[in-house]
């Protein structure tokens, strides 16, 4: 028997059209939602106005399900997971959650009897860009998992007003505009203006007798500011559960706006207000260079301080005492941005619900668990002491207490090694004084994980070398996944219907290994020529995309080659670039050689303060330019530099791809996920031994994937051994003309300093090797090449690659959190 009810049906048509899956009850649900909602009718309503109408007549099918999954968690008493993550990139929303309700078909077919072209409606939904890149993606992909896993679970973030700036490109430089993304509202959340918990700012704090005269602290705070939720339900595909995404949007705290401003300073209290606001107004991109980041901490302050108010309130509504709040609840922080919420329990159970410290750190480091995402010291957040002191001075206090307790046992264990306790400790105290919110999140949870098999390696023998020596037993790895639904069912409805006809079922969209049962038929010419067919017309439609909005022209025969992903320096677009260049000289040197097309495709963001990032982008232009319009190059290669790549973007960008560019250095990149999505879609790597490529090369066998370059370990050896690009530089002929080309004017009108940041940073200093791995970077791209001339072995390796990608799902990792580090079980809900 179901507790959840759909509201009282005033008659059995209203019933239907809002939960009904039939054709006839979508249609009249659409048509209802577009009168009483969008008070519109069909000869009226605009492009947008019909996408509202579908969104919400597919929201009105997963409400249900949601109210049911909330009262069955409720009285099971779940033990829940909570993912905090300071970005969520989930991606357009519609098409999603048509495939995990299962009625893509019966909705297009109700579109088409509408008349309206569905394709459009889907197009029309903008991108929620709450996230930077990976690490938002991943969190997204995560949530899907938990669902369909059936795994209980709250995604809690923040509700940026402003998400990732929107890329333009103009005279071939990135231009970022503001993401409104919210103006022509969002039908997937719904605001729950009742959950509302203050978040204290500054002040000071000051010891005091309890009424059993216990010594206590209070916080006396100079801010207060509300947090208001916002719920978006994330439905599992095929199954009836409903996860929660709980984004906090900030407010002024009215109560307090009264008590701090004189009686009549009206503009005062307003201006209050717009302060309290400016917190959840904008989401900060990564990579920018340190400064003006106290909003930033105020960020996390505010969506951690939320979430954990959130968790005690749900403790209390379900379970009870405080005493089993590590049993009801996991922690699961994304990165180290939300770390705070270890001294944020800590406060609340103590200051605010009578705790001792030892109880409450019991509970505290059982319910906490971090993921680490990056080895790049520059991307290890730290706080100035003084900056922590002002913000949150009872969190300092609380820091300063962890510390102590900490290093005690560290002093202890390894008896008169200073210099140890030194680098271990919570704060850093060369230089400035700093909070180290890494060694904050290692101390404070019972398990850390790295996102790859290599970078988990790394974690332990190099970054948290020194805690691993202590904590053997805390450390884990968790390869990343991403979600099948997504990355192939949504972005590539051809090839998921071309795999389950040949599989003889579409078990393999919850059961990725399942893919395995292509194997049986990767020599069959008959899947050959459709498994081509497939690709070709992605190639097609992804062409078409480009011209319209490029004006760059592709030809779908050639190779297309991808590279998408954040620009960096560590990533080497800039290395992809010197092989374009290589390719043209070539052309020019002799224009009859029997060189196949290529087709170079880029995207991917620069954050608006990375100056090298921003140049590269230009560099990729420029040379775009030029080999795009040079007769002699005729169209054998293009380059094309793909606009705001984004989610919903990089949807026409996978499918299509021939050849996925995976060429960080070896050791830098954590897992990349961008290099599943695109294996998943049938096309071949090349890379290097960095993240996770290493077990998508083990998976898909050696045999079907290009790696070239160092390994991490030769790149710490030459890095001890003395690196000095410039004998690169003398040595190769190839690669000394590929850089005197971009000096020599040639991209840039003449200009022949333009670029010379750039060229002076490779042959000076190359901190990411670029000139060490060019020249087998070069020759494995020639194999590319005269692998590509043999289509029958080329398309043999791109069902290979598909076939072994079973793995990569977020679902098995999704299931290895749960069974090795969450220790939680699915609740599943009936359909
Ligand atoms: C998957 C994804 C990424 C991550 O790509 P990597 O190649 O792993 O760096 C970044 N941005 C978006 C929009 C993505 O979908």
């Amino acid at each position: 028997m179901s507790m959840a009810q759909s509201p009282e049906p005033l008659d059995v048509d209203r019933e239907r059209t809002r939960t009904g899956m039939s054709k006839t009850a979508l249609k009249q649900g659409f048509l209802d939602n577009l009168f009483y909602i969008q008070g519109r009718f069909r000869e009226v309503a605009t492009p947008h106005d019909l996408y509202m109408a579908a969104a919400y007549t597919t929201r009105d099918r997963i409400l249900e399900r949601w109210i049911k999954s909330a009262q069955r968690y409720k009285t099971n008493q779940s033990r829940t997971v909570c993912y905090l993550s300071a970005e969520f990139l989930p991606g357009p929303h519609l098409a999603n959650n048509l495939v995990n309700l299962g009625i893509v078909e019966t909705a297009t077919e109700a579109a088409h009897e509408l008349g309206l072209d569905f394709d459009a409606i889907i197009a029309e939904e903008a991108e929620p860009g709450l996230g930077n890149g990976g690490l938002g993606r991943l969190a997204a992909c995560f949530m899907d998992s938990l669902s369909t896993l059936q795994i209980p679970s709250i995604g809690y973030g923040i509700r940026y007003e402003f998400g990732i700036f929107d890329q333009t490109i103009e005279d071939g430089w990135q231009v970022e505009k503001s993401d409104n993304w919210l103006r022509n509202g969002n039908p997937w959340e719904i605001p729950r203006p009742k959950i509302r918990f203050p978040v204290l700012y500054g002040g000071y704090t000051e010891q005091y007798r309890d009424h059993d005269g216990r010594s206590r602290t209070r916080w006396v705070p100079a801010q207060i500011i509300d947090g208001v939720a916002y719920d978006t339900p994330i439905l599992g595909y095929g199954v009836g559960n409903v996860n929660l995404l709980r984004l906090w949007k900030a407010e002024a705290s009215e109560s307090f706006d009264f008590q701090a401003f004189n009686v009549g300073d009206y503009y005062g209290a307003v201006h209050a207000k717009i302060e309290a606001e400016t917190i959840s107004k904008v989401l900060y991109p990564n990579d920018e260079p340190e400064a003006g980041k106290e909003l930033r901490l105020k960020q996390q302050f505010f969506f951690v301080s939320c979430s954990i108010q959130d968790m005690i309130r749900l403790q209390f509504n379900t379970v009870g005492p405080l005493d089993s709040f590590a049993e009801k609840f996991v922690i699961q922080l994304n990165d180290t941005h939300p770390s705070l919420a270890i001294a944020e329990l800590m406060r609340l159970l103590m200051d605010e619900h009578d705790m001792d410290w030892d109880r409450a750190w019991d509970i505290t480091h059982r319910v906490f668990c971090y993921t680490n995402h990056t080895l790049l010291p520059e991307a290890l957040e730290t706080w100035s002491v003084s900056l922590f002191e002002r913000l949150l001075p009872r969190h300092l206090e609380i820091v300063y207490e962890i510390n102590r307790h900490f290093l005690d046992e560290v002093r202890v264990h390894f008896l008169g090694d200073e210099d140890r306790v030194r680098r271990m400790s919570l704060i850093a105290e060369d230089g400035e004084r700093r909070v180290r919110m890494a060694n904050l999140a290692v101390v404070g949870s019972r398990a850390v994980n790295g996102v790859a098999a290599l970078h988990s390696e790394l974690v332990k023998t190099t970054l948290f070398k020194d805690f691993h020596d202590f904590w053997p037993d805390r450390f884990h790895n968790v390869t990343n996944g991403v979600t099948p639904r997504r990355f192939m069912v949504v972005a590539n409805p051809r090839l998921s219907r071309l795999i389950s006809e040949t599989c003889g079922s579409d078990d393999w969209i919850r059961d990725l290994d399942r893919l395995r049962d292509l194997e049986a038929h990767a020599m069959d010419s008959g899947l050959h020529e459709r498994w081509h067919e497939v690709k070709i017309a992605a190639k097609r439609d992804l062409a078409a995309w480009l011209k319209h909005r490029t004006g760059v022209l592709l030809d779908p025969e050639a190779i297309f080659d991808v590279q998408a992903k954040r620009i960096h320096e560590y990533k080497r677009q800039h290395l992809n670039l010197l092989h374009i260049i290589r390719c043209y000289q070539r052309l020019k040197q002799s224009p009859n050689q029997d060189m196949v097309p290529r087709a170079f495709i880029f995207g991917g963001k620069a954050a608006p303060g990375y100056f090298m990032a921003k140049l590269i982008i230009k560099l990729i232009n420029a040379v775009a330019e030029v080999i795009n319009n040079d007769p002699q190059i005729n169209g054998f290669i293009r380059v094309v530099f793909m606009p705001d790549f984004n989610v919903k973007n990089g949807q026409h960008l996978y499918p299509a791809a021939n050849l996925s560019e995976q060429i960080s250095l070896a050791g830098k990149e954590a897992s990349g996920t961008g290099n599943m999505k695109f294996s998943m879609n049938g096309a071949l790597t090349i890379g290097t031994l960095d993240g996770a490529n290493v077990e998508i090369r083990e998976e898909v066998g050696k045999e079907n994937f290009f790696l070239f370059g160092m390994s991490a370990e030769e790149v710490s050896q030459r890095q001890r051994e003395g690196y000095h690009p410039w004998e690169h530089y003398a040595k190769d002929a190839e690669l000394k003309s590929d850089i005197d080309l971009i000096n020599s004017g040639l991209f840039s009108h003449g200009d022949t300093q333009l670029f010379r940041p750039l060229t002076d940073r490779l042959v000076n200093q190359d901190p990411f090797m670029v000139l060490a791995d060019y020249r087998a970077y070069i020759a494995c791209q020639d194999h590319v090449a005269e692998a590509y001339r043999d289509h029958r072995h080329w398309t043999r390796m791109s069902i290979l690659n598909v076939a072994r990608m079973g793995k990569f799902s977020s679902d098995r990792a999704i299931r290895e959190y749960a069974e090795h580090i969450w220790r939680t079980e699915p609740h599943p809900i009936d359909l």
